[in-house]
């Protein structure tokens, strides 16, 4: 059975557009590459922008070998995201 999409609780890359005490966009999409899993929707604007409070979800996961991925979504009930990078936290292989 599916799982709902894993929530970012919490978000330490205050430079992103989409962080407003947390992630405002409605749904992310974590990518980067095999050394490590990060936001993609991560974008830095002259602006601010998403949802009006921070509740944003993981909406897919390309990080298919991350020992919580589930048909490219994530598995957890919840992630934090962190770093200039914007990396996932939660990432694990192996
Ligand atoms: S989780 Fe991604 S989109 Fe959301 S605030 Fe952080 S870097 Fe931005
Ligand atoms: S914990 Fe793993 S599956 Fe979940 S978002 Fe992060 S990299 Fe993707």
């Amino acid at each position: 059975m599916m799982n709902a999409p894993a929530t970012v609780t919490s978000c330490a890359t205050t430079a992103c557009a989409f962080n407003s005490d947390g992630c405002t966009a409605f749904a992310v999409t974590i990518g980067g590459n095999q050394d490590r899993a990060s936001c993609s929707t991560f974008i830095t604007l002259d602006a601010r922008g998403g949802l009006p409070v921070a509740g944003g979800k993981v909406g897919a996961c390309q990080r298919i070998e991350c020992t919580h991925n589930d048909d490219l979504m994530c598995g957890l009930e919840a992630i934090s995201v962190g770093a200039d990078t914007a990396d996932c936290l939660n990432y694990e292989i192996g």
